[in-house]
């Protein structure tokens, strides 16, 4: 019987894996790490118990019934809705922008339809943004831009924001309206167990050989196909270059009681060195009075380095082509599907990586019960 190898047991490596797995075909999955989950791996705290989000804040939502009804195959998933607060000149205000930061910013009470019309009255009408500065702009104009987006842009990302994609902001909406939910998705939860547990139950399928703490190049096997979820630019040794990645640094602390009363707390000033600070407990509201301690990570980003965890992929305008290389040799290597976060050099949510990792697997089944080659 043909085996097939899958690189990374993460998210898309697990959805894959499964599939070909209950499919009846024979999976190795490797991964360099020891644990499985890739960066939305989860593992309780052994001083306090807290279940901790040991590469940074993983909130699953998704507008797409069927990853919804996918995911909960393998997990319960709490009822959570994510919000952000953010501190900004010394205040704090609600984000995304929507009429509460509004209205607090400006000192003003102003209806949907005041606000509406005070912010056009700020903006710079801008038919198709070049860049996230031109985009902010647009949206919500000099003061709320340089206020909330300039600084922590800046420390997010490493660049003036004039340089980077008007797509990175398009992610965050404006409401004039006081709701406050940070996505607008129709589902969205927490696993009840964290997404390391949600992803053992995925890759707990027949015919799966799970290899952890293993190199995909030390495997020296041949397999039918490969697919790949690492890094792109190292699957070919970097051989056009490197694609630029932003890596995160947590440094965690422990505290008594409630260290900051949310999630998530954006910190926009640039004089401020991190970007947010995260408090683990409040990511799983329905346990987190069992806990009288507390564990933080103090969040920082800088340039990727070689031996770094890559977490956002940059690109950049000036990386379209070296990215395009890329793409073109991977479609010009045979055997190998591509996919994933690190994989497609795009900044994929969870559940958009679950679906493209569904579809890829259906496709590939497809292929071989008609018997062409994969
Ligand atoms: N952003 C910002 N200030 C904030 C929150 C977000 O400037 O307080 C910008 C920043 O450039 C970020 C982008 O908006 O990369 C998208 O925000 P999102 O919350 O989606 O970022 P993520 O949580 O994925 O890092």
């Amino acid at each position: 019987m043909a085996r097939y190898c899958v690189v990374g047991a993460g998210l898309s490596g697990a959805v894959v894996a499964r599939a070909l797995g209950e499919a009846g075909h024979s999976v190795v999955v490797v991964d360099e790490r020891a644990r499985i989950g890739g960066n939305c791996a989860t593992a309780r705290d052994p001083a306090t118990g807290i279940m901790e989000h040991l590469y940074g804040p993983h909130i699953f939502h998704t507008s797409d019934e069927s990853v919804w009804a996918y995911v909960q195959r393998f997990c319960a998933m709490a009822p959570y809705a994510h919000r952000v607060q953010a501190v900004a000149r010394g205040r704090v205000y609600a984000l995304p922008v929507n009429l509460l930061t509004i209205n607090q910013f400006f000192g003003m009470t102003m209806s949907p339809s005041e606000a509406q019309a005070f912010i056009r009255s700020k903006t710079r009408p801008c038919e198709a943004p070049r860049n996230f500065e031109e985009q902010a702009l647009a949206m919500i104009g000099r003061e709320l831009y340089e206020a909330f987006f300039e600084g922590y842009t800046r420390k997010q990302w490493g660049m003036s924001p004039t340089r980077l994609p008007a797509s990175i902001l398009k992610r965050l909406p404006l409401r004039f309206t006081y709701d406050d939910s940070y996505f607008a998705h129709r589902y969205q939860g927490m696993p009840k167990d964290g997404y390391s547990a949600m992803v053992a139950s995925i890759l707990d399928a027949p015919n799966v050989d799970l290899r952890l703490a293993q190199g995909f190049e030390a495997l020296g096997e041949p397999f039918a196909h490969v697919f790949y979820s690492g890094p792109l630019d190292r699957y070919f040794d970097y051989r056009l270059g490197r694609l630029n990645y932003r890596t995160l640094d947590f440094e965690k602390f422990h505290a008594e009681g409630d260290y900051q009363g949310t999630a998530v707390l954006n910190y926009c000033d640039a004089d401020t060195p991190f970007t947010r600070i995260t408090e683990h407990k409040h990511f799983a509201p329905w346990e987190k009075d069992a806990f009288d301690r507390t564990i933080c990570y103090r969040e920082t980003s800088r340039a990727c380095g070689p031996d770094d965890i890559p977490y956002y992929p940059i690109r950049l305008a000036e990386e379209q082509k070296l990215l395009r290389d890329y793409i073109a040799l991977a479609r010009a290597t045979p055997g190998v599907s591509f996919m994933g976060r690190l994989g497609t050099y795009r900044y994929l949510d969870m559940d958009v990586t679950i679906g493209e990792a569904l579809t890829a697997s259906q496709r590939l089944l497809t292929m071989i019960a008609e018997g062409a080659t994969p």
